[in-house]
């Protein structure tokens, strides 16, 4: 795997895929520079070894479309704050502007690109459009992660023009080492927890992780799937009837590749979806009519604890309970609580795909685990066993 450490950029200027895809509010400030930050090592090593970079990344769904809100424009002045170095701008990603503006760059210089998708060319993954992007840059590097399941021009097609001159980024080859060390390489016993709304969005993923955990631990709204499949009552909770089936079949798969299953054995049921509700502590199996289970209760914490805490290798995706809510936030929580521990034990523990970033951030729990990935539907697919088209494309020579 060739990442940027294996290249000197001296002389040279390379051409960046990040992700700057970041909000801004009504005044066009940058309102989280998470994405920024992260892509500063990156940037930095290109400037250090006397090249100097050129940033392209997508920003909202302008549709193909020049869009003034949706202009890169606006966060120029955030960039060069954040790496230290005041940061050109060209008004177009490709063609005379564009071009013009790399053949003035000069060493450890920054120029950024204006944004991608002003050009349907980019979404579509255009050859001829990706070819003029890379006229811009000796070298490639991607270090989009949140992108990377996209075969768009910029994240996958590009890298075709570089043959031996292209590679990952600091941010997307530690995004890649840490599925990597869940998925294949991990020390064992490797638990997985996942939770969320549904069973159907993760069907996949269970069945991919099925061959790469010990533990596989059920939790969220996906639980009462399983329960009643299994003959429980699960009263109003959340349950997806044309699941069933697949769920009875991903148990017996389970056991038949020794991979031990925690399903909740309590619950906090509400009588409504609504933080003021009536709640309960009851038996998974026995919910009411009336009543719906909204978040893992106190024994089930205890058994997931357990697992927890004896696990080396942790991977978390998905919240074990309506966190949005104070009322039914504990189960979540305590889930956090338990691999803070075990990551301080010495576990790799690695949170990510789909909204699961949001509950870890939402509770301080982003520095407590080994690594927080930056993708979410790109972690997704990762963990469903697909191959990234922007990984795939760095990987081809
Ligand atoms: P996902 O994007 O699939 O990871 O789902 C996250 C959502 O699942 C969160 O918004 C939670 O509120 C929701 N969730 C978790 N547990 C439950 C539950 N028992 N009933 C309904 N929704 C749930």
């Amino acid at each position: 795997m060739k990442t940027i450490e294996d290249f000197n950029f001296e002389d040279k200027k390379a051409l960046i895929r990040v992700d700057f895809n970041v909000p801004l509010d009504a005044d066009f400030n940058v309102t989280d520079t998470n994405r920024i930050e992260a892509a500063k090592p990156s940037i930095i090593k290109v400037l250090e070894d006397g090249g100097s970079a050129i940033l392209m990344s997508h920003m909202g769904r302008p549709k193909g479309q020049p869009n003034a809100d949706m202009s890169l424009k606006h966060i120029c002045h955030k960039v060069s704050e954040i790496i230290g170095v005041e940061v050109k701008f060209a008004d177009d990603c490709v063609g005379e502007v564009a071009e013009k503006a790399v053949a003035e760059l000069q060493q450890g210089e920054v120029l950024l690109l204006e944004n991608l998708r002003f050009h349907g060319e980019e979404t579509s993954g255009d050859q001829a459009f990706a070819e003029q992007l890379s006229r811009l840059g000796d070298f490639y590097i991607n270090d989009a992660f949140g992108t990377a399941h996209r075969a768009h021009a910029s994240t996958t097609i590009v890298a075709q023009f570089f043959t031996d001159r292209k590679c990952f980024g600091y941010l997307l080859a530690k995004e890649i080492k840490a599925i990597e060390k869940v998925m294949r390489t991990g020390e064992k016993p490797v638990t997985a927890i996942l939770g969320g709304a549904k069973v159907s969005s993760k069907i996949t993923i269970i069945e991919n992780i099925l061959d790469k955990v010990d533990h596989l631990i059920i939790g969220g709204g996906m639980t009462y799937t399983f329960v009643k499949a299994q003959g429980g009552s699960v009263g109003d909770s959340i349950c997806e009837d044309d699941k069933m089936t697949m769920a009875l079949d991903i148990l017996r798969q389970a056991k038949e590749k020794g991979v031990a299953v925690h399903i909740p054995v309590d619950v906090v049921a509400a009588d409504d979806f609504s933080n003021d509700a009536n709640t309960k502590i009851i038996d998974v199996d026995k919910i009411e009519d009336g009543w719906q289970g909204l978040d893992a209760g106190p024994k089930t914490l205890e058994n997931f604890k357990e697992v927890i805490l004896n696990s080396k290798t942790i991977l978390w995706n998905g919240p074990v309970g309506v966190f949005e809510m104070e009322s039914f936030a504990k189960g979540t929580i305590a889930i956090g609580n338990y691999i803070d521990k075990a990551t301080q034990n010495g576990a790799f523990s690695l949170v990510g795909g789909g909204d699961s970033v949001a509950a870890v951030k939402q509770f301080g729990f982003q520095d407590k685990v080994s690594y927080v990935s930056t993708g979410g539907g790109a972690m997704l697919e990762s963990l469903e066993g697909k191959t990234l088209p922007g990984i795939a494309a760095i990987l081809q020579g």
